[in-house]
């Protein structure tokens, strides 16, 4: 056996490059990651299953066993760095038939590639030697021309991932097909701009503070030459533009991105400070990639780049506002403890992160690293807000293109296996602002004689732009319809003919309006309908329901044998808490509840429902918040987040206690969200929901779930007052049109096999009030691998692809318009 401090060599087989490390720091590391990191959720259960349970040193020794190297860590390192002489990312690393997880292998890189500097790569020798490659002689010259057009610069972190991730180089290493033309240069028009300023929607602006990036996202804008050379704005552009924000009330939000705001801390500093005084703007937000590529920016001095931000937001809430921070991940493989760690950090410290996601061909396109990204993301503390599809049309990106109904069905995908907390909104950002597809907008019909464009159905119109960017009328690529919203022609390909919608029409018949309603009418039923919700396959238990493959509703008073249910399933991730009467009664029960789970690793979220949180909000008191923040663990490591279900109507129910109390548990990083049912005559027009979607996001609460049917009190109102198809469509054109992105509930019908969003995972099938809907995600085989015995119950037909089609009550269809 070789000594401890016995030099090794790596020896990178492409660059040729040669390294030396010693056996000490490379078993110091190992065990290290082991000790810290060797959990199911991040290692993977097989891994797992090899190191098991225990201290760093006990789990190196398992692992040295299963290797072939008992004993022999010498021996075990000189094949791992061999292999990773020669990784590029393409293929896993196996030494005995045991493969290294990807994390894993990032601590190892640590110590073989230290360091968090930025290179650029200016040569095609230097982009070999920095990414351990190798290009065929014939490639030369083109690869050259690819790096004089679109520089490339990488920071030491994503070097490391590159080396042992295909789908992380994927984003940053330069290729080839860079150089076809097709595409644009910029994905807007350049409408909305006005120095720092761009103002494409009347609420909310965005400052653009830093025109370049720490790296450049191959996918991405920055890399032209006229974005990435753009001049970098000075403080005092930065105050005019305040000025602007201040003379302007109907701006609430202002987005604060870049390139990287944070590469200009002057700037960063003006506008916070400067926006902090301006007494409309009510929240800011963040943007920043550098969580996933550079989290050093933010870890390094001892924090002092977060410790910053903590203390900004306190001040921003001092003044009733608030401060989020925007980020974005793609694939798993760009997940590291450093990122975790900084989510968790802020999200305690009652700052929301939330995540958006290009879809991109080829790389997070089939679903499953979806979920697996997105669990991760949300044990850290993490809101999953964006799925952008497809990736937008740039010059030489064309690989990254995906056609539209790829993006759905991930959708579907989503639906059927992840927890419907961490279900991103999934829209498409069109020229002339975002839509949320078959809700807000869709596809309307192919763009006669170009078969590169499709007309999209966007929410805008013209009026809505006449205030603050009239010139958005003029564009030649737009069209007004009959319902007098704008189609937009957009740069992407359908895949499905079936997804083109065609136009709404106008709303056939009319009738009598009914006359609204008030709460008041509908709040008996509430109570009554109350307790856990159906089961969509046999638990066996009377106290424990299965709604979904990774959730169950629980009863507070649980037996064990619900316990060992769960923890006898791994996919079950969240478990809901429905206590008799509320979970401000049962705050004993569920801290028994919790303290099971924590043996659970698989579960990484409890979900507490009150309605006491909106009626009776004084029953909070600070003795019960500090109980419930004390269960709450938002860690890297088996997190198991503590999150409050709540329920409202309408606008009129918030009042200034409710956000009192959502900032007293969101600054404990617990996060409050709302579910609401759609009812007829009480809340089902568009301004009642835009009105509840702007009041609760003023308040810190999230709008989670718009239920259009489903919900007992719905089953029980809405067959005597119908909900109409029709206005569900109205109402998602308005919130998106009219209130932040951040408002936009995610529109759901809730059945008896388990829950679909209106429009994307499910179709409306039959006529007025004779309704059924197909349930796309679902087919037998996803209920028997919960539940072997299951059959369909007697009401559920089956289409002859196998989906379910599911009778539903309370809603009213109006047209022969699919969504309508
Ligand atoms: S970090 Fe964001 S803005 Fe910068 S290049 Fe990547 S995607 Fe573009």
């Amino acid at each position: 056996m070789l000594e401890r401090n016995t030099e090794l060599n790596v020896v990178f087989e492409h660059s040729g490059e040669e390294i030396q490390v010693t056996l000490e720091s490379l078993v110091a590391a190992l065990n290290d990651f082991l000790d810290h990191y060797g959990v199911k959720s991040l290692v993977g259960p097989s891994f797992y299953g090899i190191i098991q349970a225990g201290e760093g040193q006990a789990k190196v020794a398992r692992l040295l066993e299963a290797c072939g190297y008992p004993d022999r860590p010498d021996g075990f390192f000189a094949e791992l760095l061999a292999k990773l002489g020669k990784a590029d990312g393409t293929g896993p690393i196996v030494i005995n038939d045991v493969e290294l997880p990807h994390l894993l292998l990032m601590a190892i890189l640590e110590v073989i590639l230290p360091g968090e500097r930025f290179l650029s790569i200016r040569s095609t020798e230097q982009l070999e030697k920095v990414t351990n490659t190798r290009l065929a002689d014939g490639d030369r010259a083109n690869m050259q021309a690819v790096l004089d057009t679109y520089p490339v610069r990488l920071s030491m972190h994503t070097i490391r991932q590159m080396r042992v991730s295909r789908d992380v180089a994927y984003q940053y290493m330069p290729f080839l097909e860079e150089l076809d033309p097709a595409g644009h240069t910029n994905t807007w028009i350049g409408q909305f701009h006005q120095g720092l300023l761009e103002q494409m929607y009347e609420n909310r602006v965005i400052f653009l503070l830093n025109m370049s990036c720490p790296v450049y996202c191959r996918f991405c804008f920055r890399k032209h030459k006229e974005s990435r050379n753009e001049a970098n704005p000075t403080p005092a552009d930065v105050q005019k533009a305040i000025e602007h924000v201040a003379n302007s009330p109907s701006i609430k939000e202002i987005v604060i991105t870049g390139g990287d705001p944070f590469m200009n801390r002057k700037n960063m500093a003006t506008a916070i400070d400067g926006l902090m005084e301006v007494k409309h703007v009510q929240c800011l937000r963040l943007a920043t990639r550098s969580i996933a590529y550079y989290p050093h920016m933010f870890l390094s001095d001892d924090g002092e780049l977060l410790r910053y931000l903590k203390r900004k937001n306190l001040e921003l809430q001092d003044r009733g506002k608030r401060m989020e921070v925007a980020t974005h991940f793609i694939h798993p493989d760009e997940i590291s403890p450093q990122s975790l760690e900084i989510i968790s950090d802020l999200v305690r410290s009652g700052i929301a992160v939330y995540v958006q996601t290009p879809f991109l061909n080829d790389c997070n396109d089939q679903g499953p690293e979806l979920v697996r990204l997105f669990s991760l993301l949300r044990g850290a503390g993490a809101e999953l807000h964006y799925i952008y599809i497809p990736c937008s049309p740039i010059h030489g990106n064309t690989v990254y293109w995906a056609p539209i109904s790829k993006g759905l069905a991930a959708g579907g995908y989503l639906r059927a296996h992840l927890s419907d907390r961490v279900i991103p909104r999934i829209c498409t950002a069109t020229p002339i602002g975002k839509m949320d597809w078959n809700s807000s907008g869709w596809a309307v019909e192919p763009v006669a004689e170009n078969d590169n464009f499709i007309w999209i159905r966007s929410p805008y119109t013209p009026d809505y732009f006449k205030q603050f960017a009239p010139i958005a009328n003029e564009l030649e690529n737009i069209r007004v319809n009959e319902e007098g919203t704008i189609d937009i022609q957009y740069m992407a390909q359908i895949g499905d003919e079936s997804l083109f919608l065609g136009p709404r029409p106008l709303r056939l018949g009319g009738g009598m309006t009914p006359q609204p309603e008030t709460t008041d009418a509908v709040l008996p039923l509430l109570t009554e309908c109350g307790g856990i919700a159906p089961s969509i396959v046999q638990t066996g238990s009377a106290t424990l329901s299965r709604v979904h493959e990774t959730r169950v509703e629980i009863d507070a008073d649980a037996m064990d044998e619900d316990l060992y249910y769960i923890r006898g399933d791994e996919r079950i991730t969240d478990v809901v808490v429905v206590s008799k009467t509320d979970a401000v009664d049962s705050v004993s029960q569920i801290r028994r509840i919790v303290r099971a789970l924590e043996e659970t690793p698989h579960v990484n979220a409890v979900r507490l429902r009150s309605l006491a949180f909106n009626y009776q909000p004084e029953r909070f008191t600070p003795a019960v918040i500090d109980q419930l923040a004390a269960m709450n663990r938002l860690t890297m490591v088996n997190p198991l987040r503590l999150e409050i279900e709540t329920q409202f109507l309408t606008a009129d129910e918030l009042r200034p206690e409710h956000t009192r109390l959502a900032r007293q548990l969101n600054n404990r990083g617990i996060t409050v969200y709302a579910n609401t049912p759609l009812l007829g005559r009480i809340n089902d027009t568009a301004e009642a929901i835009h009105l509840l979607a702007y009041t609760c996001r003023q308040a810190g609460i999230e709008f989670h779930h718009l239920y259009v049917a489903g919900l007992p009190v719905q089953e029980r109102w809405n067959r005597d007052n119908p909900v109409a198809l029709y206005d569900v469509v109205d109402i998602a054109t308005r919130v998106r049109r009219e209130g932040s992105g951040r408002e936009i509930p995610r529109y759901i019908i809730r059945t008896i096999l388990g829950e679909v969003d209106f429009g994307l995972s499910s179709t409306i099938v039959g006529k007025d009030e004779a309704l059924s809907v197909k349930l796309l995600p679902y087919d037998l085989s996803y209920f028997t691998a919960m539940a072997p015995d299951f059959a369909w119950p007697e009401t559920v037909k089956e289409d002859p692809a196998g989906r379910p089609v599911v009778p539903v009550a309370g809603l009213l269809k109006t047209t022969d318009f699919a969504l309508s």
